[in-house]
């Protein structure tokens, strides 16, 4: 088996993000010698974790350049562990910061990357990636001949590595002369008032558009809509996603739910989150929004109308009913 290397930028205080530790999991379990190469202002204890995985070589990028996201240092650092180690497969997770950096790095290696991978396993005695294709209608499997292969694997696909801390001795590799035009001066949030988008819940409740229709008494309740679904995320700590029509009514500055951006958008065009359960409330479950509900384990929703999209094989469990009056009744149970 080829050289692994295990690819990961470190947390603000040296360790591995959930996503790291996942894809640490997933290195180990290619059965190769492992090597780790980090990257951050502070490595040690994530080299610890790292050696207690039992990497056979830590390489490590350190210094305050390595702290914040940006191309030219994040790309400079991983070329630079890269060639360190010599590893003829590069597995690295697929954060929205090596998702930039590490094409270019594939490039300058002359090797190849694969991104939003949901696995890396030995079939055939080669190492064979699986990736969805098409907005995840199509599932392939693919093997390349060209090293490094670098390969980024999708968050939420494999169970992080968890395991007692090793003692670790952390080869440094020389930082690499850079040239520099961006200087990191702060990060903005989206301006939606509450984090409501929660990767780790066990629920992904959503809200389509019909919150905000005119409702059988001829009125459209949007501020009790509000409520009952914030009351109702506070209570249980869900993850909220909404239908596109919802989210781009919000965008238009009309008074509907104000907490929903579009990055709560599932869909086409829209996430493909990864949670155990989804509840889906006054959306329609149309394919260009439920194709975004691949990877969520159990389907339920409420819909008014029995021949919504849900009732075409969409969901588990239907509920022809009223949001307003289920979710009322939801959070009274709550104790909300
Ligand atoms: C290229 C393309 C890409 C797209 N990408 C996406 C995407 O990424 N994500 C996405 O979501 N859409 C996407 N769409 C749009 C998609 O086709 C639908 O138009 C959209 O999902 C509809 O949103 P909705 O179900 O919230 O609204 P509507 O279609 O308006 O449905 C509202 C629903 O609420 C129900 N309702 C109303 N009041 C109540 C109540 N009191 N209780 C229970 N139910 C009630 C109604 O019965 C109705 O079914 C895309 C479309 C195209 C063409």
């Amino acid at each position: 088996m080829d050289t692994i290397l295990l690819l990961a930028h470190t947390e603000a205080d040296g360790s591995l993000a959930k996503a790291s530790l996942e894809a640490l999991a997933a290195a180990k379990n290619l059965r190769g010698e492992l090597h780790v190469g980090l990257a951050g202002a502070q490595v040690q204890p994530a080299a610890d974790a790292a050696a207690g995985a039992g990497a056979a070589r830590i390489l490590a990028v350190t210094g305050e350049a390595f702290a914040q996201s940006r191309y030219a240092t994040d790309a400079a650092a991983a070329e630079a562990l890269c060639r360190a180690s010599g590893a003829a497969i590069v597995l690295a997770p697929g954060t929205s910061r090596w998702s930039r950096a590490l094409p270019g790095v594939a490039f300058r290696l002359g090797g190849r990357i694969d991104t939003h991978a949901t696995g890396l396993a030995i079939q055939n005695s080669v190492p064979a990636v699986t990736r969805w294709f098409y907005r995840q209608r199509m599932e392939a499997t693919l093997t390349r001949s060209q090293r490094p292969w670098i390969v980024l694997l999708d968050p939420g696909c494999v169970p992080a590595w968890s395991g007692p801390a090793g003692n670790a001795a952390v080869e440094t590799v020389a930082f690499p002369a850079v040239e520099t035009r961006t200087t990191v001066t702060g990060t903005r949030s989206p301006e939606a008032g509450e984090q409501t988008i929660r990767p780790d819940a066990k629920l992904l409740f959503v809200a389509g558009a019909g919150w905000t229709k005119k409702q059988p008494d001829g009125a459209a309740h949007t501020a009790e809509a509000e409520k009952l679904i914030l009351d109702f995320l506070r209570a249980t700590q869900a993850s909220l996603g909404g239908s596109k029509s919802l989210v781009d009514l919000s965008g238009e500055g009309e008074a509907v739910l104000r907490f929903m951006t579009h990055l709560n958008q599932i869909g086409q065009t829209g996430a493909t989150p990864r949670h155990p359960k989804g509840l889906s409330t006054c959306c329609h479950g149309e394919e260009p929004h439920a194709v975004g509900w691949r990877f969520i384990g159990q389907r339920r929703a409420v819909n008014l109308d029995a021949n919504c999209g849900w009732a075409r094989g969409k969901a588990d469990v239907l509920y022809v009913a009223d949001a307003f009056e289920v979710m009322r009744q939801v959070n009274a149970l709550l104790g909300k």
